[in-house]
């Protein structure tokens, strides 16, 4: 890697670093939807964006967006991007990364023009945390933001929309945060937020697929009795029949390749420690990039449920939460994204996301893709969320090849322009 690359990568995490002083919490990395911290942030990004000759922008939904014009007035666009809301007490890189890696591209191009033109997004809200729902800022980008989300409310009370007002936007032009022209595609560097590219010991990997999700909650009930009185064989322990569930899911997913599946809430009523439980409840979460696995997956533990419950004298009662389906990138993008990957003199990696990105709202419109780099210890939505230098580089390295690419691609610009 040349030292040029490795300067920019410094750069890039200085940026990264930068970013993430700008925090509601003192001594803290807590950047929600439209909080004062955001306008810094925008305020930042865009001093070094303006010196490349970028158009700015924040559009009503609170999303940055920088656009660098290509060779003729007509060109696509390719769009560059990630959110700059974080999650609270979090790392600098989550988001953060994918945007300042998209500044580190337009840099490399020295003010060269392109066959297309490239427009920098900062969505304003991904993680969800401030309304309790997701994507606010992306949605917006396809035109799915609808006046439900508006009227979500935050702790406080303040709408979504009220949000917007007061940072000073008008709710009444969403809809021109909406693309418009013809689109070449959306590219999203991300932190991996998991330990599959540092176990490969690879710096970087392209993103096929979002796995889909399924959300449920089970309930065991059984009787309430003394913890003294009750012998053995004459109790009907609702705690003991959800552990004997969940240990059952462990195993059944590690039989499943690709499935994750996750019993991370659990409660017991009457909840006292010389009470048997009469009722036990507990949480399923459950990903796979298939959805027939997945519900294949559903059917398979809500059975083994049913038949642990029916041994032990038990009932069993379970909710459908939500139930999200699997989001696929697009097959030329992901290739075009592994060939830049090759070209940087790595060795990439095709994988799924188990977590939702922005690339998934973006995916319902126009062809979307990832490119994932390696996160130290698989660590992320954490402080001790890090990225290396020699990976930042390589990456940054990647976008290059994919700019050029794409460039000199006329199958990139006659096959896959989508008119928004
Ligand atoms: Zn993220």
């Amino acid at each position: 890697m040349s030292e040029g690359r490795k300067a920019q990568a410094e750069k890039v995490i200085a940026r990264c670093r930068k970013l993430a002083s700008f925090t509601e919490e003192p001594g803290r990395i807590t950047r929600t939807f439209l909080s004062p911290p955001m306008r810094e942030c925008h305020r930042e990004i865009a001093a070094w964006v303006e010196p490349l000759g970028a158009e700015i922008r924040i559009d009503a939904a609170g999303n940055f967006r920088a656009f660098y014009a290509g060779s003729e007035t007509n060109a696509p666009k390719l769009l560059i991007g990630s959110h700059l809301d974080t999650v609270p007490d979090a790392g600098a890189f989550d988001g953060a990364m994918g945007v300042v890696l998209g500044v580190a591209l337009l840099e490399h191009l020295h003010r060269a023009q392109l066959p297309f033109g490239i427009e920098l997004v900062g969505f304003s809200e991904e993680e969800g945390v401030r309304f309790n729902t997701p994507f606010i800022g992306s949605r917006a980008l396809v035109g799915t933001l609808g006046d439900d989300i508006l009227a979500r409310c935050d702790v406080r009370g303040v709408s979504v929309r009220e949000a917007i007002e007061n940072f000073g936007l008008k709710p009444s032009e969403i809809p021109d945060a909406r693309l418009r022209g013809k689109i070449l595609g959306y590219v999203e560097f991300h932190i991996e937020q998991g330990p599959v590219l540092e176990e490969l010991g690879l710096p970087l990997g392209v993103v096929e697929g979002l796995a889909g999700q399924s959300k449920m909650d089970f309930t065991f009930a059984g009787r309430a009795n003394h913890a003294g009185t009750t012998p053995m064989h004459l109790r009907r322990d609702a705690v003991a029949g959800a552990a004997e569930w969940i240990t059952a899911v462990e195993r059944e997913a590690q039989r499943m390749p690709g499935l994750v599946a996750t019993v991370g809430a659990v409660g017991a009523k009457p909840g006292a420690t010389n009470v048997i439980a009469g009722e036990a409840c507990a949480s399923l979460d459950m990903r796979h990039r298939l959805d027939d696995v997945r519900a294949t997956a559903v059917d398979t533990m809500v059975r083994l449920a049913e038949q642990i419950a029916a041994r032990r004298g038990l009932t069993v009662r379970h909710a459908t939460k939500a139930s999200q389906p699997a989001v696929a990138m697009d097959a030329q993008l992901v290739g075009e994204i592994e060939e830049a990957i090759r070209r940087a003199g790595c060795e990439p990696h095709r994988m799924v996301s188990g977590a939702g990105h922005d690339a998934m709202i973006l995916a319902e419109k126009f062809p979307a893709a990832m490119m994932f780099v390696r996160s130290p210890g698989g660590v992320s939505h954490s402080p001790a969320e890090t990225v290396q230098v020699e990976d930042v580089a390589k990456a940054i390295e990647a976008g290059a090849q994919l700019l050029e690419l794409l460039a000199v691609s006329p199958a990139a610009q006659t096959r896959r322009i989508h008119r928004a």
